[in-house]
């Protein structure tokens, strides 16, 4: 995979919002001056993203940023999990909840804000798409200059494993629903994340656009594989070999 690639395709979005767009609501902790910035950037970027692709006027991204891990860990989302989350969207609420307490929790508010937007232009997203694309947002490098694509590289050999050790049904897991593919995740630690986040990265590398495209067709109403298959003009089991040929 190259890194390189990657950057070309996402790059080129150019900052064109104005006004703020998150809210960072810190409870019983700080957050710097400068990482606020960072957030905001990052929204900036992930909203000129999606305004590529929908007409749409992005709502404040609202985020609880909880200073006691015990705090978070009493959210009712956690009883649910099988492993330890740093942080989760809730769209009954309509906010992303992030553990202060982790390290990387800038990391985990661009994650999660990423969820947060994506819901606001396509209600229905897949679990596939909406995660692979938390996942490729939080590994970006924010800096004062603008944001720059960076990969998670581990992932790809991880998916490399997956492949050879035949643990993939790229078809059936992208039909996955939201439970089920948090299901999935919970059989093998970080598989769905590992599968849907190869995946996107393998569709802006090889496709340019098709991301863009796979949306509006989801949002249209289409499944997954038909929405490839349009975006691709190939079919899907050529797409599925051509994926695991990339990884190798
Ligand atoms: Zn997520």
């Amino acid at each position: 995979m190259n890194k390189y690639k990657l950057c070309l395709f996402i790059l080129g979005i150019y900052t064109s919002s104005f006004g703020q767009h998150t809210v960072i609501n810190a409870i019983n902790c700080k957050i710097s001056s400068q990482e606020k910035e960072q957030v905001e950037l990052m929204a900036q970027y992930q909203i000129n993203f999606y305004k590529r692709i929908f007409d749409f006027e992005p709502a404040i991204v609202n985020i609880d940023l909880i200073g006691k891990h015990k705090d978070y860990l009493a959210l009712s989302h956690h009883t649910n999990a099988k492993y330890k989350t740093a942080g989760f969207y809730q769209s009954t609420t309509n906010k992303a909840y992030v553990d202060k307490t982790r390290s990387s929790y800038v990391k985990t508010i661009y994650h999660e804000m990423q969820h947060a937007l994506i819901h606001q232009v396509v209600p229905n997203v897949p679990a596939w798409i909406n995660e692979g694309m938390s996942e490729l947002f939080e590994c970006f490098e924010v800096s004062k200059e603008g944001v720059t694509p960076s990969i998670q590289g581990y992932k790809f050999l991880k998916m490399k494993e997956y492949i050879s050790q035949n643990k993939l049904n790229l078809r059936a897991f992208l039909g996955l629903n939201h439970g089920e593919w948090q299901a999935v995740n919970g059989t093998e630690e970080g598989y769905s994340y590992t599968v849907s986040y190869s995946f996107v990265c393998f569709l802006f590398m090889k496709y340019p656009n098709a991301v863009e495209k796979i949306l509006q067709k989801i949002k249209q109403g289409k499944t997954s594989i038909q929405a490839i298959e349009y975006a691709t003009k190939k079919d899907f089991t050529v797409i599925e070999e051509e994926f695991k040929k990339q990884m190798k």
